[in-house]
């Protein structure tokens, strides 16, 4: 298997990321997509997204697509169901490193920095192990007519696990894909044996792997819907509206 050295300061192979749709369209709340989980899936074995309506968080490992609800619940999601934006990759663990224990997001995230062999390119992020406490939020489903993204998260429940295993699967994405994207690290929880999850917002991690799979090329999918078309994609406040719905501080 191809593998990376730290020594190099880029990827050495080519390996492409699949994404459907955009964020600042779900942003401007176009949250009905034309994928469905089969057809994501024949792109990648691994990522994150959310559902049609915005009907709670993605996460999809191993080949499987989980559904989180807004009470940190998760079911198998169906091969029917449809995707308004999702991230998908084939994971690779290029880099491979024993998390030292004990730290949480802010902790780990200067060692994911210092893994990653230079800052231009997407990486998949998965990290696995025993976690004191993992702090997510899921998305409520909507309703037509469908508000802003800023408005329709407001409602957003947060769920808090404690003591378990589980996955932080998602993407660490440069500032210069903003509006493509979510910039920096945009990452989903799952329990072990799909037991609970949601958009991660902080963590404690007591034990486990970080895993990297660097991303080398981008296939976007646009929507070829009326919504989409008319949506407004590059608002004046993005950066705020991507801190506000995904950051959430
Ligand atoms: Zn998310």
């Amino acid at each position: 298997m191809a593998s990376m050295t730290t020594h190099e300061n880029f990827p050495t192979v080519r390996h492409t990321i699949f994404q459907n749709s955009l964020m600042s369209a779900l942003l401007d709340g176009i949250y009905d997509g034309e994928m469905t989980i089969g057809e994501i899936l024949g792109h990648g074995n691994f990522g994150i997204g959310t559902f049609d309506g915005l009907d709670g968080e993605m996460v999809i490992l191993d080949g499987v697509c989980w559904q989180v609800r807004h009470d940190g619940s998760a079911t198998r999601a169906t091969m029917d169901q449809r995707s308004p934006y999702t991230v998908v990759t084939n994971f690779v663990p290029h880099t491979v490193m024993d998390a030292p224990e004990n730290l949480t997001r802010k902790e780990i995230s200067p060692i994911i920095d210092s893994l990653v062999p230079s800052q231009n390119f997407m990486y998949a992020l998965r990290i696995t192990g025993e976690f004191e406490w993992v702090k997510t939020r899921t998305v409520v489903k909507q309703e037509k007519p469908y508000q802003k993204m800023v408005d329709a998260t407001e409602e957003d429940a947060s769920v808090d696990f404690e003591n378990l295993r589980g996955t932080i699967a998602g993407f660490r994405t440069p500032v210069y894909e903003k509006g493509i994207s979510v910039p920096g690290c945009h990452v989903h929880f799952l329990a072990e044996g799909g037991t609970g999850g949601g958009h991660v917002l902080d963590f404690k991690l007591r034990s486990g792997t970080i895993e990297l799979c660097p991303g080398t090329d981008l296939q976007l999918r646009l929507p070829l819907t009326a919504e989409f078309s008319d949506a407004d994609l590059d608002p004046d406040d993005l950066d705020e509206q991507i801190h506000k719905t995904e950051v959430k501080e």
